[in-house]
């Protein structure tokens, strides 16, 4: 028999796990294993806020794929994948057609807009490491125009569309800059307005009201502006207007109101949720025995049958899954259902401030800030051992 072909798509949290414990788990030449991704770098996207705010080194943020593969293994493609065609077992990508006996798709996810017009044209999206790099320099440059043309005081006004987890962690992070961009740029901090506007009766849709009060008080302590039960109706290059007509003009809008899975996911046929694949027992999208989806391009439900939310730590459980399922298919053994093991919550509010529930205990300020550079940390540690940790963590330990 020939040797299988495992072909990955996307080098995030998911594709990247599933690849590295592929690498742990087969002998060479078990398996002719091939992970593509448009960048040859992994990065961490649970950091990216801090990038966007400029309270974080993009450095930090991204780790070469070759200091974590073993090209004997994994042989690694820099490519875009433009096209999946599971029924042709192929892949088109900018690097070429590859085919594949088992495909796992690790996409990740794209903003959804929910149609919302102008959002597109006009507002940014912490989204990889290159969009988070745009966002710090279009805040930067709107600073030094404001110096240029003191009337235009709205280009000091940085809206933030969504206060779910991204649009929290990312305000929390500006309220600390702030103050940096302030001295450097020579500008008032009282002409600053940082207003996070969100469509739900509440900042944190679902999570704990009582975390989600203390996470407002901390941020609005620091500055930051909350218009909630307030949609944004439109986007336009002056700034947002809401569903009750107001305007608020503004030099930065960021859009962090929701995910969606990758469109690539929707256009290969597959049947989706919000750009998600409805996933069995084993991840594998309905109707094709060999095509495993990880990350936030799948769609996993609990025993209530509501949704996991897309998050890092089901991404990385999920390529841990995949990858001992396809061992187990490529060496003739029995596949394991999926089950989530979710530890908790952690979201970051800044400089030494968080909130969290860990274990069922909620915690909140240094000890829940703490738990977050730890699981930060840990992350470094599953894909690269103690060297990464010391090479892109230290950061987090030094930031107190
Ligand atoms: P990703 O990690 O996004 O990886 C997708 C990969 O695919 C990327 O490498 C990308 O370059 C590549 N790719 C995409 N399209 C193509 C293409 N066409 N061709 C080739 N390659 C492509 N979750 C948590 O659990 N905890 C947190 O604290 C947390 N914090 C977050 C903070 C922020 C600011 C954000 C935005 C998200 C956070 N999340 C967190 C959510 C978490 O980051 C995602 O759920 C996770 O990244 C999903 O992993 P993934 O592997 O599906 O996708
Ligand atoms: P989200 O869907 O969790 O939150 C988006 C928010 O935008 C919601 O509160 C929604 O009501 C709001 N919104 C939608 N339309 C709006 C409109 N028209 N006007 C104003 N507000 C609007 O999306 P996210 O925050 O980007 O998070 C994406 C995923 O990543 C989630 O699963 C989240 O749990 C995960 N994440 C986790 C962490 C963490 O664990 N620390 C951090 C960031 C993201």
């Amino acid at each position: 028999m020939s040797t299988p072909k495992i072909l990955i798509l996307g080098a995030g949290y998911g594709g990247l796990m599933t690849a590295l414990k592929l690498q742990k788990e087969l002998s060479y030449g078990e398996a002719d294993v091939t992970l593509i991704n448009k960048h040859d770098y992994h990065y961490i996207t649970t950091q990216l806020h801090e990038l966007a705010a400029g309270t974080g080194d993009p450095e930090d943020a991204r780790v070469f794929l070759d200091e974590l593969l073993d090209a004997r293994k994994i042989r690694f493609v820099k490519a875009v994948v433009t096209e999946i065609k599971p029924q042709e077992r192929k892949v088109e990508t900018t690097g070429g057609t590859f085919d594949y006996d088992y495909l796992v798709i690790g996409l990740g996810s794209e903003p959804e807009t929910f149609g919302i017009q102008g959002l597109k044209e006009y507002a940014l999206c912490i989204r990889s490491l290159n969009a988070v790099r745009m966002i710090r320099e279009h805040i930067e440059y709107n600073f030094a125009r404001y110096k240029n043309e003191p009337e235009r005081e709205e280009l000091l006004t940085i809206i933030v569309g969504g206060a779910g987890f991204t649009g929290i962690e990312f305000v929390g992070e500006l309220a600390d800059r702030v103050p940096e961009l302030c001295k450097a740029f020579d500008v008032d901090p009282a002409k600053v307005k940082i207003i996070n506007i969100e469509a739900a009766p509440t900042a944190l849709p679902g999570f704990d009201p009582e975390l989600v009060e203390y996470a407002m008080n901390v941020l609005q302590k620091k500055g930051v502006t909350f218009r909630i039960n307030t949609p944004i109706k439109e986007c336009t290059p002056e700034g947002v207007i809401l569903a009750n007509g107001e305007e608020i003009k503004a030099g930065t809008v960021v859009w962090t109101g929701g995910v969606r899975g990758n469109s690539l996911v929707e256009k290969a046929g597959f049947e989706t949720m919000r750009g998600r694949v409805k996933v069995d027992d084993y991840l594998r999208a309905p109707g094709y025995d060999n095509v495993f989806v990880v990350g936030d391009c799948s769609l996993v439900f609990n025993e209530q049958g509501r949704p996991y939310p897309p998050t890092a730590q089901i991404a990385i459980q999920e390529g841990q899954n995949c990858a001992r399922n396809l061992v187990a298919l490529v060496r003739g053994g029995s596949l394991e259902p999926f089950k989530p093991h979710i530890r908790g919550t952690v979201a970051s509010l800044g400089r030494g401030e968080a909130i969290g529930i860990v274990g069922g205990r909620k915690l909140t300020g240094s000890a829940a800030a703490w738990m977050k550079k730890l699981i930060d940390l840990r992350y470094l540690y599953l894909i690269g051992g103690l060297s990464l940790v010391l090479r892109k963590g230290r950061h987090k330990l030094l930031r107190v």
